[in-house]
């Protein structure tokens, strides 16, 4: 912080703040955002909390004239731009509107930066974890299905990975591959007797595709789920058959 006193004018002394050594603050950026996008509405009271997250998330929640902003702490070390870029995201969201190009672009290319990406794996793994119960279930043994699928559609290659069922019966999030942890999970509610095997074959198979096919990169999207993706997943026997019973089972 400088004192000047401006010399043309004799009514006190103009208190200026010299941004060079002292960056803006995470809630200065927040609401400057804010009254850069134009919302019709008062600057809410930001206030902003560096999390020790196992991923890259960050989320906002307002309450009354009160906006409460958790972001992974992966970021706290990121240029002001990126922050700038992130809060217009977040703002956008909130708002159910899309942000700009260039401020995706722009949080991105920082996300996407190896040396963020390696900090981003490295809070994975020590502080993620990975709760997962036996592959063996009550019905199916998922690494007896592993293995059958590794030989019969990857010639064996696929390096051998952990691989469970969920701890909780989600019938929405089915199947998951984490690469931090080169973890399989599919969800408990396919353990049953009910569920035909070629259903938790297809997923697991799925999910197996993703460790063979790496994550695609379209502009600022992450494309998960490519067009190589789905062409490989097509080489499953009875491939329209099997999604239409899925998609059957899980939308009741
Ligand atoms: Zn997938």
């Amino acid at each position: 912080m400088a004192s000047l006193r401006h010399p043309s004018r004799s009514d006190g002394p103009l208190q200026l703040a010299l941004p060079i050594h002292a960056p803006a603050s995470p809630e200065f950026v927040f609401a400057r955002v804010f009254r850069r996008l134009g919302f019709r509405r008062a600057v809410p009271d930001f206030h902003i909390e560096y999390r020790p997250f196992s991923s890259l998330r960050s989320n906002i929640a307002l309450k009354g004239n009160r906006a409460r902003v958790h972001i992974s702490d992966v970021l706290a070390e990121a240029p002001t731009i990126v922050l700038e870029a992130l809060a217009e995201i977040l703002l956008m969201q909130l708002f159910r509107r899309r942000a700009s190009e260039e401020a995706r672009e722009c949080y991105m290319a920082y996300v996407f930066d190896p040396a963020v990406r390696r900090r981003v794996d490295e809070a994975r793994r020590t502080r993620g974890r990975v709760r997962l119960l036996p592959a063996r279930g009550r019905h199916y043994d998922l690494g007896e299905i592993y293995s059958r699928l590794n030989s019969r559609f990857f010639g064996g290659e696929l390096s051998s990975c952990r691989i469970g069922w969920s701890t909780r019966t989600s019938r929405t999030i089915l199947g998951r591959y984490d690469p931090a942890h080169h973890t399989i999970t599919i969800s408990k509610a396919l353990d049953s007797e009910s569920i035909p095997l070629e259903i938790v074959e297809f997923l697991v198979f799925h999910e197996m595709l993703h460790i063979r096919i790496p994550l695609e990169r379209r502009g600022s999207r992450r494309v998960v789920h490519s067009h190589a993706f789905h062409e490989a997943e097509k080489a499953f026997p009875n491939y329209r058959r099997v999604r239409e019973r899925l998609k059957k089972i899980f939308s009741q």
